[in-house]
């Protein structure tokens, strides 16, 4: 530990790698939580890894970005990660057309879209509508949300970082230069803490 300490305020994927990114630079950090550890959105989403291609042909910029971290996360956190692929479907009487801007889109933003045959595609997804006439596959894939925070908050915590649960942070304010005061509450036992680290006890990740 350098000296400075961070304290964060909610325990989701932003604050699990924000604490493990402050840990590895070798801040003393502290991640509250006012339930658990992944029991906000990040414990309840559709758990897709998005390719960005949704995006593609409105907006390219998060396209790309989209596609950047897709393909970081398949490198570096490939444990968490169903490569399922996801589909772009036309059905009967939708515009076909539109799948051409899509592939133009992707291809522009480093996203590979491919034109899949239909009737392989109904091979392969028993339940998809019988009435699809064009299809394009792309780089979605499914994350599983809650392992992986729990892998992101133990990598944290072996860092050296500490996670609370049931704790709600109430306030941070500064007190001089590059210094802050915070107020966090235990719930259950009512404790409250003003700027003083909870301890190894509180930690339980
Ligand atoms: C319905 C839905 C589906 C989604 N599907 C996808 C998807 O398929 N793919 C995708 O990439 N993204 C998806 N998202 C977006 C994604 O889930 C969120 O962007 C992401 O989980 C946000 O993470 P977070 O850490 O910022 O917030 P959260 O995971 O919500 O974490 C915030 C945490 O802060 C805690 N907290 C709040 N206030 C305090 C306080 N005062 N003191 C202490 N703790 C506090 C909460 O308890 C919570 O645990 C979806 C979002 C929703 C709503």
């Amino acid at each position: 530990m350098d000296g400075r300490a961070a304290v964060i305020g909610g325990a989701g994927i932003t604050g699990l790698f924000t604490s493990l990114y402050l840990s590895l630079a070798g801040m003393d950090v502290t991640v509250y939580d006012r339930s658990d550890i992944c029991s906000g959105t990040s414990g309840r989403f559709h758990g897709m890894l998005h390719s960005g291609a949704r995006y593609a042909v409105n907006d390219p910029v998060s396209a790309r970005e989209c596609i950047t971290e897709n393909m970081r996360l398949r490198r570096e956190a490939w444990r968490f990660i169903d490569d399922t692929g996801g589909y772009f479907v036309a059905l009967d009487g939708e515009d076909e057309e539109y799948g051409d801007s899509l592939r133009k889109a992707c291809a522009e933003a480093g996203i590979e879209a491919q034109e899949m045959d239909p009737e392989e595609l109904l091979r392969r997804e028993a339940y998809l509508s019988r009435e699809v006439r064009r299809a394009l596959l792309v780089p979605d894939a499914v994350i599983h949300g809650f392992e992986f925070c729990a892998a992101v908050a133990m990598e944290a915590r072996m860092a050296g970082g500490c996670s609370s649960a049931s704790s709600t942070a109430s306030g941070g304010w500064p007190v001089g230069t590059g210094r802050w005061r915070w107020r966090a509450r235990r719930a259950g036992t009512g404790t409250v803490w003003w700027s003083t680290p909870p301890g190894p006890t509180a930690c339980p990740y």
